[in-house]
């Protein structure tokens, strides 16, 4: 797969700024330990035409390749970065101390933003906004709490769901 080679300078500071203020990211010597250890790149990578790497992630952010987290995400098999279920693996066995998961996730706002999130993940945000679960209650799964005698699922909020999310923007996004 060839790589767009253009710097977005903005996208860089803004990963710089985001990095929980440090600048711990420039200290990525790219030693791959976050791929080796991630659990999603171990048993989605052979399946998959662009790769779960998150020291690429890592690599692209850094070096400003805004094009290269667009372009993965935007494709129609990729699940860059949209496969990290954030477990925080990455996190824990990073030599650098660097936050894997939170650059991962402003990739991931980057991308909504731009209007290449992947339908699913739009239609899920949508369910939680629309009734502030993300799964809504169905009566077949109410029926089967009740023989198994358990309580009634405690029904949310749904204004305070939507004025938390409209606070931060997630409506325009959807
Ligand atoms: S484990 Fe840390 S230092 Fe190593 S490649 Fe990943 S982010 Fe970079
Ligand atoms: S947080 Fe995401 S990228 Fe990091 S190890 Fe877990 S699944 Fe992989």
């Amino acid at each position: 797969m060839a790589l767009p080679v253009g710097i977005d300078f903005e996208f860089r500071k803004l990963i710089m700024d985001v990095h929980i203020g440090s600048d711990k990211i420039k200290y990525c010597y790219q030693c791959n330990r976050c791929t080796d250890n991630c659990p999603v790149a171990s048993v989605a990578n052979p399946f998959y035409e662009n790769v779960f790497d998150p020291r690429l992630i890592v690599l692209g952010t850094l070096l400003g390749y805004k094009d290269v987290v667009m372009m993965l995400a935007g494709t129609k098999s990729a699940i860059i970065p949209w496969g990290c279920t954030v477990c925080d693996t990455c996190d824990t066995v990073c030599p650098q101390a660097i936050e894997v998961t939170e650059i991962i996730a402003l990739a991931k706002n980057v991308t909504t933003g731009a209007g290449l999130a992947p339908d699913n993940i739009v239609a899920q945000a949508k369910t939680v906004f629309e009734s502030g679960k993300a799964i809504p209650s169905q009566p077949a799964i109410e029926r089967r709490r009740e023989q198994l005698g358990l309580p009634g699922v405690v029904t949310p909020d749904v204004n305070e769901v939507q004025t938390l999310l409209k606070a931060v923007g997630a409506d325009k996004k959807l």
